[in-house]
């Protein structure tokens, strides 16, 4: 098949994989010290399973219906949401069938540098072909890279009824793994995820395959579970301002975080701070902690009551946040609670 990038200036047009196929072009590279972390996520399967409309929905907030329109492509679209989102990575969007047997096709090149594959099964579609292919597909990229997380998107469930649903996610499961058991490849592990573009399950799932890529993850959840414990909220939500909900997410948060937005699709006021009061007893706090990533507090009225004792705790979370992505990555920070910044204070006025 033909294959082709497509952001000009980056490779021209090629009818192949030639040796001096510019792949990575792994462009700030020289300027930027972590660009060499910047983990990439290939998205593979058949022709029309749904993978550019997933991208433009997820990264670029194109309404579902507009996929509709979205031309079919031979080249590979290569984007790096480093500008639009919090995690820094990139998204290959394949084109259709790879042919793996293409000797121009480096596959050493792509999967070497690749953090996850997600390969896209149209489950409204007959999935033979696409089973065969996910596992010429994983098979390949696993002899070539051991570490790379392997995502199914059992995809265009919308137009499943819920046994349907049910059915098609155990079957595509059980095949998967007999023919990887088949091939000796037990060891390999596929995650399965029931996704549309029509609902939310499609940031849910994508989310789940980032969260995977970020080493700091753990020290975020401990910087999380202390502000929950020490500011009295029953729950936290972060999000990118792609609207990719990186923590938390469910169905219930993000109508939160629409809620939250106005018209202009801007969640914030001049103080990059955001306050509704949902009922009685319950509201909504949502400040900016980076450009591109806002932190949601769902608390009862009565602990809002000590908003100072609040923004002190976010005071400190945000200057954690910072010092974690921007040192890259300390997970003993909190352990050791050697630093200044990690001082937050409890209701009852004792510092942690
Ligand atoms: P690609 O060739 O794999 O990039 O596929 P496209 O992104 O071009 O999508 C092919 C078709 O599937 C388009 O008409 C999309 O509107 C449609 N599509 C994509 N995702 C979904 C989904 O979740 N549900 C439904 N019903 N259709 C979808």
């Amino acid at each position: 098949m033909s294959i082709q990038y497509d952001e000009t200036g980056l490779a021209g047009s090629f009818g192949s994989f030639p040796k001096s196929f510019d792949y990575g072009a792994e462009e700030p590279e020289v300027q930027s010290p972590s660009s060499s972390d910047k983990p990439r996520i290939l998205l593979m399967g058949l022709r029309r399973s749904g993978k550019s409309s997933i991208q433009k929905v997820v990264f670029h907030k194109m309404s579902p219906n507009e996929t509709l329109f979205l031309e079919s492509t031979n080249k590979i679209y290569k984007d790096d949401v480093s500008s639009t989102s919090f995690v820094q990575f990139q998204i290959w969007d394949f084109p259709g069938q790879v042919d793996f047997f293409d000797p121009t096709f480096d596959s050493e090149m792509i999967f070497k540098g690749t953090g996850a594959l997600i390969f896209v099964i149209d489950a409204q579609d007959d999935y033979v072909e696409a089973l065969s292919r996910l596992h010429l597909t994983v098979s390949r990229a696993f002899r070539v890279n051991p570490n790379i997380n392997f995502e199914v998107f059992i995809h265009k469930v919308d137009g499943l009824s819920d046994d349907h649903k049910i059915e098609t996610h155990r079957d595509i499961h059980q095949r998967a793994n007999d023919d990887l058991a088949d091939a000796n490849l037990e060891k390999v592990h596929l995650s399965f995820y029931l996704t549309s573009i029509y609902d939310h399950s499609i940031f849910e799932a994508f989310s789940k395959v980032v969260q995977k890529l970020i080493p700091q993850l753990p020290t975020l959840e401990n910087l999380l579970n202390i502000f929950i414990s020490v500011s009295l909220t029953v729950l936290i939500l972060m999000y990118t301002t792609s609207q990719t909900c990186m923590f938390l997410p469910d169905a219930e948060a993000l109508f939160y975080f629409r809620l939250m937005q106005d018209g202009s699709g801007c969640a914030y006021d001049k103080e990059s701070l955001a306050t509704i009061k949902l009922n009685n007893t319950t509201v909504l706090y949502l400040k900016e902690v980076t450009k591109f990533l806002a932190l949601v507090c769902i608390l009862r009225e009565e602990s809002f009551e000590r908003k100072g004792l609040i923004d002190y705790n976010f005071h400190c979370f945000r200057k954690a946040i910072h010092e974690i992505f921007e040192v890259g990555g300390v997970s003993s920070l909190l352990s050791e609670k050697r630093n200044s910044s990690l001082k937050f204070a409890a209701l009852n006025g004792s510092i942690l």
